[in-house]
């Protein structure tokens, strides 16, 4: 897809969000107009409280980690609708909650950074965007404006890797730990941002510079967490860096139906 398309299907993607009424992408019922998402799916994501979560077996190096639900039903078409299907509407409310999923994972009062799982530059092309990225500046925007010190930091990056779909546990781990690495000078980046200076995401508007004061809670975001081998793999390449990962957060968990590595 050229440039020219893409911009085109995004625009297209905005006007019919704002001309049409169209479904709502949780429960596809209808919804009222200009709404990203219909009332009752409004109340059910927001009702959903972040909880502990830990996949069986769980990976080695995998940090505590927190979800606002399990992946099924209207959370898990809330979050392929905002990744697979372009709703950009959708950001700003699974932002929110990716933003109490971390505030439960890193509380307390230190100031927190957000390191996204990367996408691989094909699907965020696909994508028309890396939407880990723009969540986790949804989340900060909101974890702000509730008082808590926040940034992101794109301190990791992925090179190309197969679908892992279909890949048991020990698979997926294998091609995370071969396809994620930290990028260059990550661990100066989050030093900075201790000793001076907090960067507002470009999506907060204006740049606002302001101390941070102590060592930031560093947290790595992702949207669905199912073996774990992609948040373990993050924090062996981040460590390796010089980053040390507090916590995980993610919007949902999957739901292991046997003990058993499938
Ligand atoms: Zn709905």
């Amino acid at each position: 897809m050229t440039l020219r398309q893409s911009v085109g299907m995004r625009l297209l993607s905005t006007l019919a969000d704002l001309a049409l009424p169209a479904p709502c992408p949780g429960c596809w019922r209808t919804r009222e107009w200009r709404a990203p998402l219909c009332g009752d799916c409004t109340a059910e994501l927001a009702a959903a409280a972040p909880r502990p979560v830990r996949p069986d077996p769980p990976p080695r190096d995998l940090p505590p980690c927190h979800a606002i639900g399990a992946y099924h039903g209207v959370l898990r078409e809330l979050i392929n609708a905002c990744k697979e299907r372009g709703r950009h509407g959708l950001v700003t409310p699974l932002g929110e909650r990716l933003a109490a999923s971390v505030a439960a994972a890193a509380p307390g009062e230190r100031p927190l950074v957000l390191v996204p799982a990367p996408a691989t530059a094909r699907a965020a092309r696909r994508r028309r965007g890396d939407h880990m990225v723009s969540l986790s500046r949804a989340a900060v925007a909101r974890l702000r404006s509730a008082g808590r010190r926040a940034a992101v930091v794109r301190g990791l990056h992925s090179a190309p890797r197969p679908d892992s779909a279909g890949l048991g546990a020990a698979d997926r781990a294998a091609a995370a730990r071969a396809t994620l690495s930290a990028r260059s000078g990550v661990a100066r980046v989050v030093a900075d941002l201790t000793t001076m200076w907090d960067v507002a995401p470009k999506s907060a508007g204006r740049a606002v510079k302001s101390p941070i004061f102590g060592t930031p809670s560093v947290v790595v975001v992702d949207d669905v967490v199912t073996t774990g081998a992609t948040i373990a793999a993050a924090c062996q390449v981040l460590a390796q860096a010089g980053v040390h990962v507090d916590a995980a957060a993610v919007l949902a968990a999957t739901q292991r139906r046997s003990r058993r590595p499938a």
